[in-house]
């Protein structure tokens, strides 16, 4: 007999975490999707004269253990390559000076393997080594990082050398956290770092999709929902919730037709949230308001395609570059040597053209890789995501929601909400199982209807 219906609206990796989870347990779960396919901002897209391109260039970790999880339950075929150890290959300038060099993880225990790494690393001194090494003990005590302090501010607090500050922590904040270190959260930070090289060696392992990916996450989900019993309504937004005194009476939909269940969960991002905040919903929930101080932060990626192999490495880390890592994606298209660059906390890059934007690329390119990057490009794409992520400041941890709302029968997933980790494929698929979760605790034994 079929347990309680549930609506998840939003269909990107967060709704599709909750709905896989909950028609596992025997749940009727609908979906409802505003746009004609899952996946939400992890999509590929197709554009004439243009190969199958993914709207940003998504990079994921060993210790990526939900999202992973739910690729597993999807059943979606080895779809990641991931490194044998962590390693990033770094090219560029640093204070004048012209840097080469890999930190490569070697095959120990962690977080030993870092250790040995950053000691072999050419760059870093005996002491830069000691002082990475007290920010390991920091890790551990991670739950110490104050609320309020920025990344910039806790390297001060622990000593860092400009050369590791540099070099290793902040082309991976702007990776992970999406802002400027001046501005990022250190806490957000601390649980990434912790995460990634304190725990186990293969959890650091940096992983690439080999497919793009919709056909990752997105149509695999839409399979398994369809043949596990769910519902999928796709094309469809849901434009207002209505609220009643015993919770959530129904939903509204784009076209005005009304949807029911007796559990719904939210999987849109903040800024759609906050579509649905009236001064009804402010009354009940007087928090809900701060949703919109989330703010939101860009990501740009720039895909150039070459008609010689640019790059020997699959991805490398530009320093004192505008554009911050190249990746090399060529497999993912049946054209030829095909580049994707990435610009994190773009929000100034934005009115930038697509020809600006390449030709900064491909310069920045040029000056690092000149013998075997060929003079020109041969096509360019660009793909301008203005809301990839909310913006991971210390303030802005503090408006992040749990899962539970002053609404017994709604209950919030997505990204944006109180993860303890940033806006990531890890975080948003983390929120969509706690959702599910705390569905299926609220609901334990309460038998049929
Ligand atoms: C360019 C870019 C690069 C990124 N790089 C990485 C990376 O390297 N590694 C990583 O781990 N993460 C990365 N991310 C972050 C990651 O993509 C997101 O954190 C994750 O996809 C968010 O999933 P979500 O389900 O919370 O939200 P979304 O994916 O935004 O899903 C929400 C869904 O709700 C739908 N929706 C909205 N309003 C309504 C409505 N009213 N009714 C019905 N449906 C609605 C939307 O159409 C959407 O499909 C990147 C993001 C971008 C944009």
């Amino acid at each position: 007999m079929a347990k309680e219906s549930v609506i998840v609206i939003g269909g990107g990796v967060a709704g599709i975490g909750a709905a896989v989870r909950l028609l596992r347990q025997g749940y009727k779960v609908t979906l409802v999707e505003r746009r004609g396919f899952l996946g939400g901002r992890a999509y590929s897209y197709n554009k004439t004269d243009a190969p199958p391109l993914d709207n940003g260039l998504h990079v994921t970790l060993g210790c990526y253990n939900y999202y992973l999880d739910l690729l597993k339950t999807l059943d979606a075929e080895d779809p990641i390559e991931f490194q044998k150890e962590f390693a990033i290959v770094y090219r560029g300038c640093l204070n004048g000076k012209s840097v080469n060099t890999t930190v490569k993880a070697l095959p120990l225990p962690a977080p030993w393997h870092l250790f040995f790494a950053l000691l072999r690393t050419p760059e870093f001194s005996l002491k830069d080594v000691a002082y990475a090494c007290r920010m390991g003990g920091a890790l551990w005590q991670r739950h110490r990082v104050a609320a309020n302090v920025t990344v910039t501010q806790w390297l001060d607090q622990l000593k860092q050398p400009t050369i590791l500050r540099e070099l290793f922590w902040q082309p991976i904040t702007h990776a992970a956290l999406n802002r400027h270190v001046d501005f990022a959260s250190a806490k957000l930070l601390a649980e990434v770092l912790f995460r990634t090289f304190l725990k186990q060696r293969r959890l650091s392992a940096i992983g690439i999709f080999k497919k793009n990916l919709s056909n990752v996450h997105g149509r695999p989900a839409e399979r398994f929902i369809r043949h596990n019993g769910g519902s999928l309504i796709l094309k469809q937004g849901i434009r207002k919730l209505l609220m009643g005194s015993r919770g959530i009476e129904g939903l509204i939909t784009d076209d005005g037709q009304q949807l029911r269940a007796d559990y719904y969960i939210s999987a849109v991002p903040h800024y759609r949230f906050m579509d649905w905040v009236d001064e009804e919903m402010q009354r009940c929930w007087p928090e809900s308001k701060s949703f919109a101080a989330l703010g939101t932060s860009a990501i740009i990626n720039i895909y150039l395609r070459y008609t010689d192999k640019p790059l020997a490495d699959p991805f490398v880390c530009l320093l004192g570059s505008q554009v911050e890592w190249v990746f090399d994606v060529s497999s993912l298209s049946d054209s030829k040597y095909l580049l994707s660059f990435t610009i994190s906390d773009a929000n100034r890059y934005l009115e930038k053209t697509t020809e600006e934007l390449a030709n900064l690329a491909h310069v920045a390119l040029r000056s690092l890789f000149p013998t075997s990057c060929p003079e020109k490009y041969d096509k360019a794409w660009v793909t301008k995501e203005r809301r990839a992520t909310m913006e991971h400041t210390p303030e802005n941890e503090q408006y992040r929601p749990g899962v539970d709302t002053p609404f017994s029968n709604l209950l919030l997933a997505g990204d944006w909400t109180h993860t303890g980790l940033p806006c990531t494929l890890e975080g948003a698929t983390q929120s969509g199982y706690c959702a599910a979760d705390r569905l299926i605790e609220q609901t334990k034994g309460i038998t049929t209807r």
